[in-house]
């Protein structure tokens, strides 16, 4: 069974799923405080005197977030990694029955969890930062001017609690210099981790058995970065650069039989093969046994997927403007903008015959 980062990508959603629960909680803990005696002519000092009432809420949501999301991280890549090795194991099966050493990923997990958990330390400090920052603006705004009524404050309110619920928690920049909102930027950390997890533990098994060589898949729906790997042989490990080597039959002994390898494995990743979201897999070659599979036309273009994937995010977005409405009609129209989107990505779905993904049109709900 071949091995890809979409092996193991359904475990990014659970650690993605608790940050935007508490996303959520937030959008909710913040309006609860600022809708408390919002019609009363004492709303601004009482506001203000609550901040520290917020923070420690605010506090308390992400202690609660921290300790999730590392025994998630923990359990996603050891999931993953099993997942990638369980792979090499089957694809293996008849003709490696002689994997005896089973070499323990504990090591592996661990490092790769604990450059994950480091990665979402920023995202902590910035949760804390950006709600205390929505809430303490909609409190000076209403103390510059003190002669606002009740409707203007609660209007204003509503407007900054709106622009928050919209942009969520933001400010994730990735290695690209891409922006990304607070879910995205944790699903796509952990997706990265988790496929590396996945893509490790299969090399490690293949090297156990001696395979030294891996043919990477043609994908229904090719991304412009692997489109140069398509169907071609890479050494498992060594140096870049596409040569002619000569290896033995994997099942006539003493045979040798000459290969066309395109590079290095190590090399096609660093190029970009495999990255988070890929369709590509990657699984045994084996000399004088596999071929070459014949090129296939693509389902749906990757521009296709991407904008699966923007009216996801439109979905997402609106579902979390429903939660930030301070009042009926808002509420309703937010719900009515959710199913436009639904409705987009059935059209898409039925053009293009990509699979529809509604996992990833839900919001998760708070512990
Ligand atoms: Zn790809």
């Amino acid at each position: 069974m071949p091995v890809s980062p979409a092996l193991a990508e359904d475990l990014a959603a659970a650690v993605a799923d608790l940050y935007e629960a508490a996303e959520r909680t937030l959008i909710d803990r913040i309006r609860q405080v600022l809708a408390d005696g919002i019609d009363s002519p004492a709303w601004v000092g009482l506001r203000l005197a609550a901040v520290g009432q917020l923070r420690a809420a605010i506090e308390d949501i992400i202690a609660a977030l921290s300790v999730d999301a590392s025994g998630a991280i923990h359990q996603a890549l050891a999931e993953a990694w099993e997942r990638g090795a369980q792979a090499a194991v089957v694809e293996l099966g008849a003709l490696a029955p002689t994997v005896s050493v089973i070499p323990a990923g504990t090591q592996a997990v661990d490092r790769l969890a604990q450059s994950l958990i480091a990665d979402t330390r920023p995202v902590h400090v910035r949760i804390l930062r950006q709600s205390v920052d929505v809430y303490q603006g909609v409190v000076a705004r209403a103390a510059a001017a003190p002669a606002l009524g009740a409707q203007t404050r609660r209007q204003a309110a509503q407007s900054a609690l709106d622009d928050f619920a919209r942009r969520g928690v933001t400010g994730f920049v990735d290695r690209a210099g891409r922006s990304w909102d607070m879910r995205s930027y944790v699903e796509m950390a952990t997706r990265s981790a988790v496929g590396r997890a996945a893509v490790e533990a299969h090399t490690e098994r293949l090297g156990a058995a001696g395979v030294e060589l891996v043919i990477v898949s043609q994908a229904p729906e090719e991304c412009p970065l692997c489109k140069p790997w398509e169907r071609q042989i890479l050494a498992r490990t060594g140096a870049p650069g596409a040569r002619e080597v000569q290896v033995e039959h994997a099942t006539e002994d003493g045979e040798m039989v000459t290969v066309e390898v395109a590079g290095s494995l190590p090399e096609a990743r660093s190029a970009g093969l495999m990255h988070p979201n890929c369709r590509h897999s990657v699984s045994a070659y084996l000399p004088g046994v596999s071929r070459v599979p014949k090129a296939q036309p693509s389902r749906g273009t990757y521009e296709d997927t991407q904008r699966q994937r923007y009216l996801e995010r439109q979905i997402r977005k609106w579902k979390r403007l429903e939660a930030a409405a301070l009042d009926d009609a808002r509420r309703t129209a937010a719900r009515a903008r959710v199913r436009t989107y639904q409705g987009r990505v059935r059209e898409l779905v039925a053009e293009t015959g990509l699979p529809r993904k509604s996992h990833r049109e839900q919001l998760t709900t708070a512990r």
